[in-house]
């Protein structure tokens, strides 16, 4: 067989850096805070000056434990903290207090991923606690600015097994929704990629499909948006078959993704761990953990998506994928739950709006679910004036439109708009005797056998209700009068 017959897969894992909700940075009292004025978050201890102690935030410890038990972690009750040493202007003290390997306060656990229908389980190997850096600013000039204000907010770093359980960019930006929506459930993470609050690494390696091997991998970084995700991650799996199948080798490095070129380029080759010259952070006491407090910790988790998904297949009878759709996003199922809350036979037809002409309105606008101006009462209300035939189902879609332009609830739209249904039996037979002294032509066709043109006949009488007659009295009062004579 020759190279170019080989069908290769991609074998892929993440490391995914999430910045903790906490009041305060990881190792002081400074705000932990997104923003501010440059470097107004600082102190010895988060600047690394001689002479200061570091000590350790509790909540950010609680919040790495919540997440690890939601991600099936064992937890350690004895944990580590090392010194990750490395320089760099963003980094004050000229090395990260981080957790080292096996030293994690999470490990081996798993998320299970659905792609196509099909459940795979994603392996975890660790959940661990560290410090976020500062930021560098490169202005014009050749000159560089930093802010420490992020440097020591407290980050969780989450890194999947080795050898790696994901094989496509789909399964890949898969696991990222899912591990998002369990962050934000938790309340640990706000997870906005676009703000880097939430940051991911791909490490990519390419295999003929069926050996078990791992090639040489490149690690991806610079990830910043779902979309990228997906992107950055086809084209690099793209990249590598490409060397592979004209004879080459991938070399192992660090490949950044440029949006603007819509392709990786190479950032450096990677270091190797022991670069970092890793020891136990002398300041800090190991972490012990009571076992007590982790089981209350546990006992308080929220409900997670993937209960909720069960719950809403076992007791809302909906559609696997309905549950999967409407679980990948927190705000949209807390939408979800609350209009089914308020119209509880509803669910499925809630489920459809929210899954269609919503999420194509969310999507189009770039934005979540709970920054449209459409409540759950509004969606209900809208709902039940088309059960109850007030406007019809098209009209329907233009009024939803509408809600979620404006914010008007659904009453006021159908009064402006004048979409109220056309219910009348009379008007609607005067509609259809109408369309029939119109149309004597169509008329003949029916009576010869032709019913298939009572579908034209509907759609005009439609039309010259302006679409607001009700479709089901129209065919009834069409058929009535061509079945007559
Ligand atoms: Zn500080
Ligand atoms: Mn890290």
């Amino acid at each position: 067989m020759t190279a170019r017959e080989t069908e290769y897969e991609l074998v892929l894992g993440m490391e995914v850096h999430a910045e903790l909700l906490t009041e305060s940075k990881m190792f002081c009292s400074c705000s932990a805070a997104f923003g501010g004025a440059p470097n107004s978050h600082c102190c010895p201890v988060c600047l690394g000056l001689p002479g200061s102690l570091p000590t350790i935030n509790r909540r950010a410890v609680e919040f790495v434990v919540r997440t690890a038990l939601a991600l099936n972690c064992e937890i350690s009750l004895h944990s580590i903290f090392y010194r990750k040493n490395y320089y760099y202007p963003d980094l004050p003290k000229g090395y990260q207090i981080s957790q080292y390997g096996p030293a994690a306060i999470g490990t081996g656990g798993y998320l299970d991923i659905e792609v196509g229908g099909a459940v795979k389980r994603v392996h975890i190997r660790r959940v661990h606690l560290e410090e976020d850096t500062g930021k560098l600013f490169h202005v014009p000039g050749g000159k560089s600015h930093v802010d420490y204000n992020r440097a020591g907010v407290p980050l969780m770093e989450i890194v999947t097994e080795t050898p790696p359980d994901m094989n496509s960019a789909d399964e890949a930006r898969d696991y990222l929704t899912r591990l998002r929506a369990i962050l934000v459930t938790l309340c640990v993470c706000d997870g906005k990629m676009e703000e880097g609050s939430m940051r991911c690494e791909a490490n990519m390696s390419i295999r003929p499909i069926g050996s078990a091997g791992l090639g040489v991998k490149t690690e991806l970084k610079n990830i910043n948006s779902f979309r990228t995700v997906y992107r950055g991650i086809e084209y690099e799996f793209q990249r590598q078959r490409e060397i592979v199948e004209s004879g080459g080798r991938v070399v192992q490095e660090t490949r950044r993704w440029d949006e603007a070129r819509g392709a990786t380029a190479p950032m450096r080759a990677k270091e190797v761990e022991e670069e970092y010259r890793y020891f136990p952070e002398p300041d800090l006491r190991p972490l012990d953990l009571d076992p007590e407090w982790i089981d209350e910790i546990r006992r308080t988790l929220p409900e997670l998506p993937a209960q909720r998904k069960r719950r809403y297949i076992e007791q809302l009878h909906l559609p696997s994928y309905d549950a999967g759709v409407l679980t990948s996003s927190p705000a949209m199922s807390r939408f979800f739950d609350t209009a089914v809350d308020l119209y509880p036979e509803g669910s499925k037809v809630v489920s459809n709006w929210l899954m269609g002409d919503f999420s194509r309105l969310l999507n189009e606008d770039g934005i979540e679910i709970n920054e449209s101006p459409v409540t759950p009462s509004m969606l209900v209300e809208m709902i039940k004036l088309i059960q109850s035939g007030i406007i019809s189902s098209r009209s329907g879609k233009e009024v939803f439109e509408e809600m979620h332009r404006t914010g008007q609830p659904p009453d006021a739209i159908v009064k402006a708009k004048g979409v109220t249904q056309i219910g009348d039996e009379s008007a609607i037979e005067a509609l259809a005797d109408q369309i029939l002294s119109a149309n004597p032509d169509v008329v003949e066709k029916f009576r010869s056998g032709k019913e298939g043109v009572i579908g034209f006949l509907v759609g005009q009488l439609m039309k010259a209700s302006q679409g607001r007659a009700n479709p089901e009295m129209a065919q009834r009062a069409l058929r009535s009068r061509l079945s007559k004579d």
